[in-house]
């Protein structure tokens, strides 16, 4: 009996059929092209879809996917947005509803609309048009029972950062999508031990800017999920079709300072009272309550929403542990704070 062949890339033997179907589909994606619109780095074409793949990919690396319903979720959203801003221009971003709706062309890929609304008319463009009328969309059954197994996975994203992107990208890409799988590994262990200053688990080879990659992106992942995407100090809240949150992680005592990633030497701020905070013009009290700082009523200020918010008590986190750390918060009152 001869040897059976296995594929040059993957390994995966050349006999599983849907494999290599599917395989042959990733490679042929349909895509616009045109040189004066995009750049050498996704070879002259739109990189959407298979951008999208790849973050779909890593969500299914993560066990946030675990069945053949993929919806347009902020995590699908987030990682869709970092891969676009690893080869495009800050303007030439996309919309996330664009590839997830014109994937259905790529013959593997179907929509499912949520019931009586099947005409989806003027909405197939956008994720906020996209989310009215879709409950999500699907691959083929015997696709999606493919893709959860790893070395499928990752035979599919070596074949999608190949065929699609300049060689010189090639390495960034795929490390990306390492990075992406240790934020939510060391986000988790951060959710799940609030109090703690957990160390990131060493990666052989793993350079100083991928832990820092990985501690910046896990400590912000991990406090804007404690806190539900709210504004602790506002109570702000707004998540757009996209994925994109209105809320970032801020350090109560600093990093520079306190070396501490821990859930509870941080607390989640929208970009105004993140700066109001760094700034020292707010605080927290013991009680967790919002102070405002006698600077802002200074002559010529207009402090519009901070007074109102004085005294207030502050959005917490639903779990108990997950709560600021009430010697950081005094540290925060003693260095940063502006009583006057
Ligand atoms: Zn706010």
């Amino acid at each position: 009996m001869p040897e059976p062949k296995t594929h040059k890339i993957t390994g995966i033997s050349l006999s599983n059929e849907p494999f290599e179907k599917y395989f042959r589909m990733f490679g042929i994606l349909r895509q616009s092209k045109d040189r004066s619109q995009w750049p050498a780095e996704t070879l002259y074409a739109a990189p959407y879809k298979p951008l999208l793949l790849l973050s779909i990919l890593d969500l299914l690396e993560q066990g946030i996917i675990k069945t053949n319903l993929i919806e347009l979720c902020q995590e699908l959203g987030e990682l869709f947005t970092l891969y676009c801003s690893k080869v495009l221009a800050p303007e030439k971003i996309g919309n996330i509803g664009m590839p997830f709706y014109h994937l259905t062309g790529d013959g593997f890929w179907q929509l499912i609309p949520k019931p009586g609304l099947e005409n989806l008319s003027s909405e197939k463009n956008s994720a906020s048009g996209l989310k009215k009328v879709l409950i999500g969309a699907k691959f083929d059954d015997e696709l999606f029972n493919l893709l959860v197994i790893k070395e499928v996975r990752d035979a599919f994203r070596r074949l999608l950062i190949q065929k699609y992107f300049l060689e010189s990208i090639q390495q960034k890409l795929l490390e990306l999508s390492q990075v992406n799988k240790a934020v939510f590994e060391y986000s988790e262990n951060l959710l799940k031990k609030p109090s703690q200053n957990l160390n990131i688990k060493e990666v052989a080879g793993s350079s100083v800017d991928y832990v820092k990659q990985v501690r910046d992106q896990a400590f912000r992942k991990a406090v804007v999920k404690a806190y539900e995407h709210r504004c602790a100090i506002c109570g702000l809240k707004v998540i757009t079709a996209e994925g994109h949150t209105a809320v970032a992680a801020a350090h109560i005592v600093p990093w520079s300072i306190s070396k501490n990633d821990s859930v509870t030497n941080g607390i989640a701020l929208c970009h105004l009272c993140h700066w109001a905070f760094d700034e020292g013009v707010t605080g927290i009290s013991t009680h967790y309550t919002v102070l405002a700082s006698e600077q802002l009523t200074l002559s010529g200020n207009a402090p519009g929403v901070f007074l109102m918010m004085r005294d207030r008590p502050i959005f917490k986190p639903d779990i108990n542990e997950r709560l600021p750390d009430i010697e950081a918060l005094n540290w925060h009152r003693k260095n940063v704070f502006k009583r006057l």
